[in-house]
């Protein structure tokens, strides 16, 4: 098989399998327990504590807190940051400032907090999938409770300008949050130097399994939990999924160990793929093309639609994607391609490919060879006789 979807989700390394399974069988105990097994599983939540913290340059492993997916950090970090700020400013500051081309995790949330009462205002992108800077600058007032971009994009791998959020959310004080999903483990960087409040992870987009994420809460940032416990220093109730967490910790660790080759790496399989790609007749990439993860190619074909074009090549044996994976049985075109002004038959003709850890030159080859072929066949069949 072929896998070239990183950015849907990646396989679980050996390594982070073997280190979880003990706290799936003998290792059970419950963290918040005083004794022996229980504090044994305390130890092995708070070592991956330090693994986050370390992979992202948090200060202090106590800005760490655990969820169960890259979504719910986000909602913890706009809703609970919204809901906290709202509450302390006697309700003056009833208004979120975010961008349209989100995922929908925070996208679909808008509409949520809209119902809630919050205005929730959204800066527009350029052609290029670059968020407008000044135009989100613009939305923001001293009437703002959170502003939230996110680092990269899903779709087509754009990176974001978080510094200008960051400073626009500074001059008026409102917390700032920053959805890095996608480049966690792809490019390097550091929530001192992004100067974030908050900032959104998921296990599954760097190596290790669905179901646990963590949000860093910058020290001395209020949120008002989702989930009220006392677990996470009453941020996060539930108990500790102590395996997944193990599990998370260690591809933090083997994603830091390997931030200096693995942008490199993906970036030569990524150039030499879109080479081959722009080759074909009627092929244009989308989004900038340089101020991207360098693991991520958005392409849109003339003449064919992208889910047909996802179809073709599974029956070749290689993943890609027509559009992020929760929604690519979509019909209609995303919302980021929208945002761009991607012409509605070229949105939907489009594909994305993500590379990652595992990808090799074989990869490429295999996919250059059966693309051209599947785009031929699928324009015959689609043009008129
Ligand atoms: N944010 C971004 C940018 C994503 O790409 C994703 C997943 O695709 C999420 C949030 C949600 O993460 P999870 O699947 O862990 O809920």
């Amino acid at each position: 098989m072929t896998y070239l979807d990183h950015n849907a989700t990646t396989p679980v390394r050996p390594e982070v399998v073997d280190a979880m399974l003990p706290w799936l069988r003998e290792g059970y105990g419950n963290p918040s327990s005083v004794y022996a097994l229980g504090q044994r599983a305390r130890a092995a939540v708070e070592k991956a504590r330090e693994q986050v913290a370390c992979l992202i340059g948090a200060s202090d492993p106590s800005e760490i807190v655990f969820t169960s997916c890259g979504s719910e950090s986000d909602v913890l970090a706009i809703s609970g940051g919204a809901w906290q700020v709202h509450d302390e400013s006697k309700g003056r500051r009833r208004k979120v400032v975010t961008s349209r081309i989100e995922h929908d995790a925070v996208r679909l949330l808008g509409s949520q907090l809209r119902r809630r009462g919050f205005e929730v205002a959204e800066a527009g992108c350029g052609r290029d999938g670059v968020v407008r800077g000044s135009e989100l600058a613009a939305l923001v007032d001293d009437q703002v409770a959170v502003v939230s971009l996110m680092h990269a994009n899903n779709e087509t791998g754009v990176l974001q300008p978080v510094v200008e959020a960051v400073a626009a959310a500074r001059a008026h004080g409102a917390l700032v949050h920053t959805d890095a999903v996608q480049s966690l483990g792809k490019v390097a960087f550091d929530v001192k130097a992004l100067d974030v409040d908050l900032l959104a992870i998921s296990g599954h987009k760097i190596n290790a399994p669905k179901g646990v994420g963590a949000l860093f809460v910058r020290r001395g940032v209020r949120l008002s939990p989702l989930v009220t416990g006392h677990q996470e220093k009453n941020r996060r109730g539930g108990t500790e999924n102590v395996a997944l967490i193990v599990g998370l910790g260690l591809a933090c660790e083997f994603a830091g160990r390997e931030i200096s080759q693995a942008p490199a790496h993906a970036l030569a399989l990524r150039k030499r793929l879109e080479a081959g790609v722009l080759q074909i007749p009627g092929a244009r990439l989308n989004g900038h093309p340089e101020s991207r993860l360098p693991n991520t190619a958005h392409f849109s074909f003339e003449g064919l639609d992208g889910r047909h074009l996802v179809v073709a090549l599974d029956l070749e044996g290689i993943c890609v994607s027509s559009g992020p994976a929760c929604s690519s049985g979509a019909s209609t075109p995303s919302h980021v391609l929208t945002a761009m002004e991607v012409p509605a038959p070229l949105a939907t003709g489009s594909i994305r490919v993500s590379v990652g850890w595992g990808s090799a030159d074989d990869d490429v080859d295999r996919f250059l060879e059966v693309l051209p072929k599947a785009v031929a066949r699928l324009r015959a069949v689609a043009a008129p006789a």
